[in-house]
């Protein structure tokens, strides 16, 4: 008796949940698959086997983890706070099981974009005033990049639910000019996640891995040598553009190589060159011919205008200002789907070279 005490047939466990974990197997497997991912997680392409646990999970390991991607939905952070415990407001941060989560609300601070020609999801940090710091929820997602760990991705669209949408590694941070919840500028973290079936390694695309395996865990930042694209007068634009375009230029040189990186790569210079564009247009369409904007400014208390490549012959070469105007909304269509479009992309690449070299030029005093 004695000896059989020394064993502990209970491995230490209270005999109600000896008992549990010993008779119901889908509850075994849950406890298995939630300790692998808190504890051992990144899992090793062999671990499951190499313990012993694959028995345990039998296959199951994906649907043990819960909750399963797209199974819930929750009205409001309230909601799912009570059903998964954590925290209720801010964007990054762990459910009561340990496992880390960002949400992106289409609605508040934390929308999220989706990088065209990709799977990926740029996220933007944690902070709403000033510059964003390596601090709090941005500390703890550097973390999880580090060790390339799975986070849970939770995605609230348009008056929709919260939704656990995907597990998701981070595969690249940036340090990117964006305007925080004041509607001033500031430098704030832009987070690029692929998503992944599930935490287990073995899971995971080819092409994520590659992403995972290139990351260098270092911040690129974007507005190196740049200034927020606000300017007080016509110099200070004018410098803050130049510095702006510097930048797109410097990394046209740098060339990439892999596909998905190469795509990455041009989304983010492409949204500098954007900025270097709206600096430039100073809140007015840059048609020459525009019959009147509209006066409302977005919920960020920018001025309506779009920004696009004059034409689609300028779309495939350079993301540079100088093949790119900002439009008021009835001018861009005009530009994209109106009878008259060819003549005036012709006309607009004019205007956009123009007004390009004006700023780009030094300024001649007393001319
Ligand atoms: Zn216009």
């Amino acid at each position: 008796m004695s000896s059989l005490d020394a064993i502990d047939p209970a491995a230490g466990f209270p005999p109600v949940i000896h008992n549990l974990l010993s008779t119901q197997t889908d509850v075994l497997a849950q406890a298995a698959a939630l300790v692998l991912v808190r504890f051992f997680n990144p899992i090793a392409d062999d671990f499951l086997q190499a313990t012993g646990l694959h028995e345990i999970l039998a296959g199951r390991e994906m649907e043990a983890l819960l909750p399963i991607p797209g199974s819930v939905n929750y009205s409001n952070r309230t909601t799912l706070w009570e059903a998964h415990g954590g925290q209720r407001v801010s964007g990054i941060g762990p459910l009561e099981d340990g496992l880390m989560c960002v949400f992106a609300d289409e609605e508040g601070p934390h929308a999220d974009r989706r990088i065209p020609d990709t799977n990926l999801i740029e996220y933007r940090g944690d902070g709403l005033v000033g510059h964003q710091r390596m601090t709090g929820g941005n500390q703890q997602l550097a973390n999880y990049q580090a060790e390339k760990r799975a986070i849970r991705y939770w995605h609230k669209p348009l008056g929709g639910d919260w939704e656990f949408e995907s597990w998701a590694v981070i595969v690249e941070r940036r340090y990117v000019w964006g305007k925080d919840t004041k509607k001033n500028w500031r430098r704030e973290y832009a987070w690029v996640l692929a998503p992944v079936p599930s935490p287990f390694r073995d899971t995971w695309p080819a092409e994520v891995l590659a992403l995972l395996a290139e990351d260098t865990h270092q911040t690129r930042d974007d507005t190196l040598g740049t200034e927020a694209p606000v300017a007080a007068n016509p110099s200070d634009a004018r410098e803050r553009y130049q510095r702006l375009c510097a930048s797109v230029e410097s990394r046209e040189r740098q060339n990439s190589g892999r596909s998905t990186r190469t795509v990455t790569e041009r989304y983010f210079r492409s949204a500098q060159a954007r900025l270097a564009v709206l600096l430039r247009a100073d809140g007015r369409c840059e048609n020459p011919k525009c019959a009147g904007q509209p006066n409302d400014v977005t919920d960020k208390g920018d001025p309506i205008l779009e920004v696009d490549h004059v034409n689609e012959l300028a779309r495939g070469g350079r993301d540079h200002p100088s093949t790119m105007i900002a439009l008021c909304p009835n001018c861009h269509a005009i530009k994209t789907r109106g009878s008259t479009r060819r003549a005036l992309q012709k006309e607009l690449l004019g205007v956009a070279r123009g007004l390009h070299l004006q700023l780009s030029t030094r300024e001649v005093l007393g001319l």
